[in-house]
């Protein structure tokens, strides 16, 4: 049990938080009725709360008011919160300056909105969440087969995008099953020889790396606040004006016209025109305050915090035996998500396990992502542990030592 099986007394290479999370080792309910401090390795599905961040809502909160609604004071206060996020979210991601940033409800909900706007077919990888899979599904989907390195996938790439004129490349930022990064640079200018545009699904990217939209030359990255440390219910599409500006409103509603009669209505400019509706202040002000304290500790740091981490993961999986699912064999960068099976143990046993006898949350399925899950002979499901700002190397070798305790107590 627990209380046989000491945790956080490793001193040498230990590795603390980066930054301060809300709920971080709290107790929790085990089988028999004992209790645990909480492992929470599950950042990839929601990361808990940057401190800051429930800091600045709490101090937000009492300025609560309709924003782009009123001359009263607090909706004044309240608009300007709102609209100064969206400066910090372009700011966040290197946007352009003439680049939208339309708040949403979540990376499902941005890239939805972009699918109602897209002006032709759309090439995308058969590696994607869901989320970047199924709004293309909607329009015409052309999905090209991941092959084994990044270099064969690109030509795969290449070779589509060639062979008829698409309107749009949808890859991801990083994979929420295998923590790779494809090279998104190259991927735009390849989007672009092909006089397509590309669009990122940042939502496990952003968390991990620094990304720069101009840079890069992507034309859209879509993100959610929820695995950013910000809950809960606010992500953004960030990007190019043109296909916004021209496409009907994601949600028709307040806020989305400039005049209206009762049989025609004018349709204002991205981004009010895809944000009809009061939108969620707290959750915008949530996502631009995390933004804000990523920025200010840099993507260095955060990045250097993590590889220690991941090293620690990866090498533990290892020494036992278990080796994280891989898509490409070439990927340059990973970052800290780790998806394994435990020979023996269904996926579901292996959480359910981790959870009510050790505290240590992880995920388990098949991630929203089941051409990948099948593609790499993981069809029954994983287990996936993912790192963040909040994760320590203690947290690490929890999990770890919970999977020596599984092995040994047997299915
Ligand atoms: N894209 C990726 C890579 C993800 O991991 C997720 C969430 O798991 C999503 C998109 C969808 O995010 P949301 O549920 O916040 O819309």
């Amino acid at each position: 049990s627990l209380l046989t099986h000491p945790v956080e007394t490793r001193a040498a290479d230990d590795v603390a938080p980066l930054l301060p999370v809300v709920g971080r080792g709290q107790s929790v309910p085990l089988v028999d009725g004992r209790s645990a401090r909480s492992v929470h390795l599950d950042n990839a599905a929601s990361a808990p709360a940057l401190q800051a961040v429930a800091d600045h809502v709490t101090a937000v909160l009492p300025s609560y008011a309709s924003v782009h609604r009123g001359a009263g004071y607090l909706s004044q206060v309240c608009t300007r919160l709102y609209e100064q996020a969206r400066t910090e979210v372009a700011r966040f991601v290197g946007a352009r300056d003439d680049d939208v940033v339309v708040f949403t409800r979540n990376t499902t909900d941005a890239l939805t909105l972009l699918s109602g706007a897209v002006p032709g077919e759309v090439v995308v990888l058969d590696v994607e969440h869901h989320a970047n899979l199924l709004p293309w599904q909607r329009g015409t989907a052309r999905v090209v087969r991941a092959h084994d390195t990044v270099v064969a996938t690109e030509a795969a790439l290449a070779a589509e995008l060639g062979r008829r004129p698409a309107a749009l490349l949808a890859v991801t930022g990083a994979s929420n099953v295998t923590g790779e990064v494809p090279p998104l640079a190259r991927l735009a200018a390849l989007a672009h020889a092909h006089g397509a545009r590309i669009v990122v699904d940042a939502a496990q990217l952003v968390p991990h790396r620094g990304v720069d939209v101009a840079g890069l030359d992507l034309d859209h990255v879509a993100f959610s606040g929820h695995k950013l440390y910000a809950p809960f219910g606010a992500g953004a599409l960030v990007g190019r004006r043109d296909w916004l500006d021209a496409a009907p409103p994601h949600q028709a509603g307040g806020g989305a016209v400039r005049e209206v009669t009762t049989t025609a209505t004018a349709w204002a400019a991205s981004p009010e025109r895809h944000e009809g509706g009061t939108p969620n202040v707290l959750g915008v002000a949530a996502l631009a305050e995390a933004c804000r304290a990523l920025r200010a500790v840099g993507f260095d740091r955060v990045r250097a915090h993590e590889a220690v981490l991941h090293r620690r993961l990866v090498d533990g999986l290892r020494d036992r035996g278990l080796e994280p699912l891989r898509i490409w064999a070439d990927a340059a960068d990973v970052v800290g998500v780790v998806s394994f099976t435990v020979p023996g143990f269904a996926a579901a046993q292996v959480a359910a396990f981790l959870s009510a006898e050790h505290g240590v949350g992880v995920r388990d399925g098949r991630f929203c992502a089941h051409p990948l899950l099948a593609r790499l002979g993981a069809s029954d499901g994983a287990v996936r542990a993912s790192l963040g700002v909040g994760s320590s190397s203690a947290d690490v070798d929890r999990l770890l030592d919970a999977l020596d305790r599984l092995r040994a107590d047997g299915p």
